[in-house]
């Protein structure tokens, strides 16, 4: 039976994801403040990119995980049905229980 282990990993790096692109998000709008350009179509590009690549790591932390003994990558398919967000290490013998759920409203 592999031991069940509590992570909080992934809500380390989602808190610290979250920090830096609210910085982003404040530089967009700070840079409209500053030049008094509140022109949609100079922000919507920047703020899809942004938007874009936050989506991608977040997709990509839901289904890659290191395993933080034996730093091997483990991952996972998307279940969007609301199971424990947990990633299987059999080098170690343990199942990782990042605290997350797996669900569509994430
Ligand atoms: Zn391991």
């Amino acid at each position: 039976m592999p031991t069940v282990k509590k992570t909080n990993a992934v809500l380390k790096t989602h808190t610290l994801s979250f920090i830096l692109f609210g910085i982003a998000a404040a530089v967009v709008v700070g840079y409209a403040l500053l030049t008094n350009d509140f022109s949609p179509s100079s922000a919507i590009p920047v703020v899809m990119l942004v938007l874009g690549i936050g989506l991608y790591f977040q997709q990509r932390r839901w289904r890659r995980f290191l395993c933080p003994t034996c730093r091997q990558l483990l991952t996972r398919e998307r279940a969007f049905d609301g199971s424990p967000l947990i990633f299987q290490c059999d080098r170690c013998d343990t199942i990782w229980d990042n605290g997350f759920t797996d669900s569509e409203s994430e």
